[in-house]
């Protein structure tokens, strides 16, 4: 059919134990509720025929769309620490992927699509309010520069699915340029699989490191450059305040981009153990933890890989080298987003110290982490006001500017283009939690307008839209948002 996806499926002529063939439940009164013309047109697809019927229906579950061969993953994971041998998408299907015009293969996955043969005790079934925000959050984070997985779509099913209480049910179109998780390694080395695991690096590594394909160990070389992308991933959401909330090893993309929006969350005040997930009581997946849990998961990425690496120690030596290049990645990559948000142009030796004491001084004054970055841009430029309302203790901010003016004179930069840099690393807007969960509510009860004036405002983050301050605005206290959901 003319302007339907033109899929080329290269996952699913992998051995059939990597996934289940399942059709996708039909929805009984399918309904587009948002496309995403502009990712639409990225990919090369048409959102005419996207928007039409059997778009929808494609979009739905509906039909399957020509071309499409829908599989559910198999993968394993480390869930809060303990290993669950079988996960799998229980609620997922990948109908097939796609060379976009940049020469790049997505994978097109719908989420809520009904049950697969890893659905557990799950309906396998999405409601209307995780799927919008999935919708918002991963868009928002594409336009903060950071790596991710995209929405496409969102669509309700037109029947109820049942939570709490009944909720419309819907089903999201996510592309990613990979749903292979460090989990589906450990699902074939738990099975001690090694050949499937050897099949899955191959593929791994042509699909997505080809130039690593003539190394002497791919999957040491493959291990070294997941912690590369993790590293510099994990750092880009230090920098935006995204709290992940759910880092389990099978949420944990080989790709290194953001996947799995379940209870994830940006901080409005700066501390580093803030914690939003409703089950993650422990605070594992705290904001301050992220950097080391990504090493953790990275070590059972590693330990998946070992059969991969040669004999014995050897083996272990390759794994090990590996990971011990995840601080220096991780400092690098963390030194290169705060840095460009202090408006350094350059390295100098005390950086790490003169970051770390503004986020010292953020936590004791509880402020705003977002915007008083964004007001330091204008401290660049001379007025220091905007500044001292967002860190209401003079006596300590004026030692901190003192230091960081001094440190800004040894960089020859126009003040100007110094300010304009920051406001690129300082985002004027971030989706907070207290307006996404507005914008739910509304569309909960058929009022799609604020989540439509949120998306508007967070596709040009970093640019002052002065129109929309009250986005800008932390929650009131009756407002603030203490724990969100899957
Ligand atoms: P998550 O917490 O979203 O990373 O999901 C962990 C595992 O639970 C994955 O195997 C999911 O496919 C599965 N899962 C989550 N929600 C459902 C559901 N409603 N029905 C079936 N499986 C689910
Ligand atoms: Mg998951
Ligand atoms: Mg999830």
């Amino acid at each position: 059919a003319a302007g339907a996806f033109r899929f080329d499926n290269s996952y699913a002529r992998l051995p059939e134990r990597f996934f289940a063939r399942v059709e996708a439940a039909k929805p009984p009164a399918p309904s587009l509720l948002r496309l995403n013309e502009a990712l639409a047109v990225e990919l090369g697809l048409d959102p005419v025929w996207l928007a039409g019927p059997d778009g929808v229906a494609a979009l739905s579950g509906l039909a399957s769309p020509p071309g499409a061969e829908p599989i559910a993953m198999a993968y394993a994971g480390h869930q809060f620490g303990g290993f669950s041998p079988q996960l799998g998408d229980g609620r997922a299907l990948l109908l097939g992927e796609i060379v976009a015009p940049d020469g790049l293969r997505r994978d097109i996955q719908l989420k809520g699509s009904g049950q697969t043969p890893f659905s557990r005790r799950g309906d396998g079934r999405a409601a209307l309010g995780p799927v919008l925000r999935e919708l918002i959050v991963a868009e928002a984070m594409h336009a903060l520069g950071v790596p991710t997985t995209r929405s496409l779509a969102a669509v309700l099913t037109g029947d109820l699915v049942h939570r709490e209480t009944p909720l419309p049910g819907a089903v999201l179109t996510r592309v990613a340029r990979s749903h292979v998780r460090f989990g589906t390694f450990e699902y074939f080395a738990a099975r001690e699989d090694d050949d499937a695991l050897r099949t899955l690096t191959d593929y791994v590594v042509a699909r997505h490191y080809p130039d690593l394909a003539g190394a002497e160990f791919p999957a040491a070389a493959l291990l070294e450059a997941v912690v590369g992308r993790t590293a510099s991933l994990v750092a880009q959401w230090q920098g935006v305040g995204f709290i992940h909330g759910v880092m389990n090893t099978d949420n944990m993309s080989i790709v290194g981009e953001t996947i799995d929006y379940g209870p994830c969350a940006f901080m409005d005040v700066y501390h580093p153990a803030t914690v939003f997930s409703s089950i993650d009581a422990q605070g594992r997946y705290a904001y301050g933890n992220q950097p080391r849990i990504a090493l953790w998961n990275l070590a059972r990425l590693a330990q998946a890989l070992l059969p991969l690496m040669g004999e014995g120690d050897a083996a272990v030596a390759r794994a090990q080298a590996a990971l011990d290049g995840y601080p220096a990645r991780f400092e690098a990559g963390w030194l290169g987003v705060f840095r460009a948000k202090l408006g350094l142009a350059t390295a100098g030796d005390g950086d790490a110290a003169l970051i770390q004491d503004f986020l010292t001084l953020l936590a004791e004054t509880e402020a705003d982490f977002t915007n008083a970055f964004r007001a330091l841009a204008d401290a660049a430029e001379g007025g220091g006001e905007p500044l001292a309302a967002q860190v209401p203790a003079q006596a300590r901010l004026d030692p901190w500017l003192a230091a960081w003016r001094e440190r800004l004179a040894r960089e020859v930069v126009e003040p100007a283009a110094r300010a304009a840099s920051m406001r690129r690393a300082n985002p004027w807007v971030i989706p907070r939690n207290h307006r996404v969960e507005a914008a739910l509510a509304s569309a909960g009860e058929g009022d799609l307008a604020p989540l439509d004036a949120l998306r508007a405002v967070l596709a040009a983050p970093c640019e002052a839209q002065p129109e929309a301050e009250a986005y800008r605005a932390p929650p009131r206290p009756e407002e603030e948002v203490r724990a969100t959901f899957c």
